[in-house]
């Protein structure tokens, strides 16, 4: 594989999203349990003040440029990236060539009854697909030896995990070696779009690079979050050489 892209210190996979999918296709066979990581511009700054979740980022298996922003920067950065590899469209990926080999998957996190939506969509669109599990993202810490018991019981090859940026990625990362799943991956609010409670952005603004914008109309919340953006654009501009 051609070596990561740095994009202000995170290693980003200048792999298509075919690409992706194959080089995880070959960390499940390889059975070693592997980290994968969706990044955007939000989570690159968030990075530049958490070492912990930098050193997250750093180790994974793969990083994947999940952002219009992060595809933006490789390019400004003289290395570009071939495509964005949006997290949503990985997993609908993932779904489908599980549904062919057979690959086990378990969704934790999001709302009560969200991830149990989410399965019911993803046996839809891809008869065959085998969720063999699911729970919230609402659980206490005391519960977490359950939560893990009830993943290891039913042996998935994929474990998604939406419990939001960074948690998902310092769980996983915390909790790799006990989960014994060849392949976890943080999938931030795609339960929810797959679920129906979420929408995803048009196409055309999805491929003009505008899905932040439209994420910020429909959940104004991510409003403050949001000021990490020109942030981030500041910053590639003045690490341009
Ligand atoms: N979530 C969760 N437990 C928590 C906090 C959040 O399961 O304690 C879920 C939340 O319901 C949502 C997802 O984590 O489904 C985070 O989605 P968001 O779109 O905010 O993802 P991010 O932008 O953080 O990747």
């Amino acid at each position: 594989m051609q070596s990561a892209v740095s994009v202000l210190g995170i290693p980003i996979a200048p792999l298509t999203m075919e690409e992706s999918v194959s080089v995880i296709d070959g960390l499940i066979k390889n059975k070693k349990p592997s980290l994968i990581a969706t990044a955007n511009a939000e989570m690159v700054m968030m990075a530049q003040q958490d070492n912990v979740l930098a050193d997250i980022l750093r180790s994974a298996a793969l990083v994947v440029p999940d952002g219009a922003g992060v595809v933006w920067a490789a390019r400004q950065l003289g290395r570009p990236v071939p495509q964005r590899v949006a997290g949503y469209d990985l997993v609908q990926k993932l779904l489908s060539v599980s549904g062919h080999k057979g690959y086990r998957l378990y969704f934790l996190g999001a709302a009560p009854g969200i991830a149990a939506k989410a399965k019911l969509y993803a046996e839809q669109k891809h008869p065959g697909v085998a969720i063999v599990g699911v729970r919230d993202g609402y659980f206490q810490p005391a519960d977490e030896d359950a939560v893990i018991a009830e993943i290891t019981e039913c042996r998935p090859d994929i474990l998604l995990v939406a419990l939001g940026v960074p948690r998902q990625e310092k769980w996983l990362a915390n909790n790799l070696g006990r989960l014994r799943v060849p392949v976890v991956m943080g999938v931030g609010g795609t339960f929810d779009v797959m679920a129906g409670v979420v929408t995803r952005a048009p196409a055309w603004m999805q491929q003009s690079g505008l899905e932040w914008l439209y994420r910020l109309l429909k959940q104004p919340h991510r409003a403050l979050r949001m000021l990490a953006l020109p942030r981030f654009v500041m910053k590639v501009l003045l690490a341009k050489k």
